[in-house]
């Protein structure tokens, strides 16, 4: 009998892989699956990005990187979150990572043991909570209102700081509810954190890019009294549909920075290089191909949004950022689970039940709209035509 360390009694998953997993096995069956459930572009990476990598195998690129990443790469992404942010960014502090959940991973390792607390929002993704688990720290769900317009409310940051906080998430524009802070609330917020210098915030921008109606995203780090304590979790999955890459990169405080770097020794030596020459293109070369895709995701959201509405016993909140809309469903009877079970296996439509991205998700359902419009809106008929018969019988 071989004994682990209790980490692995409390660690979690992401049920959107086992639904994508269920999907796709009912589309071998040969059913008509419509896949609203996984979070990553239908788009297929920009084709030059796809050539950079390409050369720099063809060119020799194929041995170890140093392990922060090349130094190219670094002084690229510093130079986007300085134009983003306002804020100067040394590449010293930027550590290119396989994928931005590998940040949360990190982050939440540095500063979770048992004793002390980390806040998260819930609903959010889901890896927030399982990793805090997993390091035996006491999980604090900030929660994430639809009344608020799914915005994280700085009060109620503020209100559950305790002398035991070592960490707090935050996640904008968000998963799963397409919400996005506005500003005066991250600035807000901002305030709160720097009034306590010994408590880490780990914010999650990866959809940073990703919002609508003119409405612009606040980083955390366009806050020089922040920067001892932010890490900055970005990546280039969504915002160039590279999730497969595994591509991402973290902004760390100077005083965290070497631990952040001896664990990406001590875990995969560097990113593969290829990729890492992708990542250049991605950040220095044209940006419409990545615009065009916001803009399709933007036309989808009105799309969706308007059809969901017009569903029995649904409303759905209009998201700002992201590409997923979060409908409530309280009023068609069904809890959110078994009625994702029930579409996925009755109509062939794949979403994510609200309780998987926490408790307070209970209630609704995340649709992500990242497929063409015409299967969306077919999707949404499929779900329409489900709840009136359950609704007549
Ligand atoms: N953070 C949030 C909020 C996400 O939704 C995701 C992916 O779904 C990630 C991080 C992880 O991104 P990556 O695929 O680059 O690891």
């Amino acid at each position: 009998m071989l004994t682990t360390i209790s980490g692995y009694d409390r660690i979690g998953e992401e049920n959107a892989f086992a639904v994508l997993a269920r999907a796709n096995k009912l589309a071998a069956e040969g059913r008509d699956v419509i896949n609203l459930g996984i979070g990553q572009p239908d788009f297929q990476t920009p084709e030059h990005i796809v050539e950079a990598a390409v050369k720099a195998l063809r060119d020799g690129h194929h041995g170890y990187t140093p392990a922060p990443g090349i130094p190219a790469l670094r002084e690229a992404i510093a130079a986007d979150i300085e134009m983003r942010s306002g804020l100067a960014t040394s590449p010293e502090h930027v550590l290119v990572v396989p994928g931005g959940k590998v940040t949360m991973f990190m982050a939440i390792q540095m500063f979770g043991e048992p004793g002390v607390e980390i806040l998260y929002p819930d609903p959010g993704f889901p890896i927030y909570r399982s990793m805090i688990e997993f390091t035996g720290a006491t999980p604090i769900p900030l929660p994430i209102r639809e009344e608020n317009g799914f915005a994280f409310a700085p009060q109620d940051v503020e209100e559950r700081l305790s002398p035991r906080t070592r960490l707090v998430i935050v996640n904008s524009p968000a998963n799963p509810t397409g919400g996005v802070t506005p500003p005066d609330d991250v600035r807000r917020l901002a305030a709160i954190l720097a009034a306590r210098p010994d408590v880490a915030v780990m914010s999650d921008e990866i959809y940073g890019r990703m919002t609508y109606d003119g409405l612009q995203h606040l980083s955390l780090a366009s806050f020089p009294e922040l920067r001892d304590q932010l890490i900055l979790l970005d990546g280039f999955s969504k915002t160039y549909a590279m999730t497969g890459w595994r591509l991402g990169w973290s902004l760390w405080p100077a005083s965290l920075y070497d631990k952040a770097r001896k664990l990406a020794v001590n875990a995969w030596s560097c990113v593969n290089a290829p990729a890492q020459f992708a990542g250049i293109a991605a950040l220095t070369g044209p940006q419409d191909a990545s615009e065009a895709m916001v803009r399709a995701f933007d036309d989808r959201r009105t799309a969706v949004v308007e059809a969901l509405n017009a569903l029995p016993g649904i409303t759905c909140a209009t998201p700002k950022g992201a590409f997923y809309a979060f409908p409530n469903i309280k009023e068609t009877g069904w809890k959110a689970k078994p009625l994702a079970d029930a579409l996925l296996q009755e109509t062939g439509v794949a979403l994510i039940g609200g309780p998987d991205f926490g408790i307070l998700g209970e209630g609704y359902v995340r649709v992500s709209y990242a497929a063409a419009k015409e299967r969306i809106l077919e999707a949404v008929g499929r779900i329409d035509g489900f709840l009136r018969e359950c609704a007549a019988a």
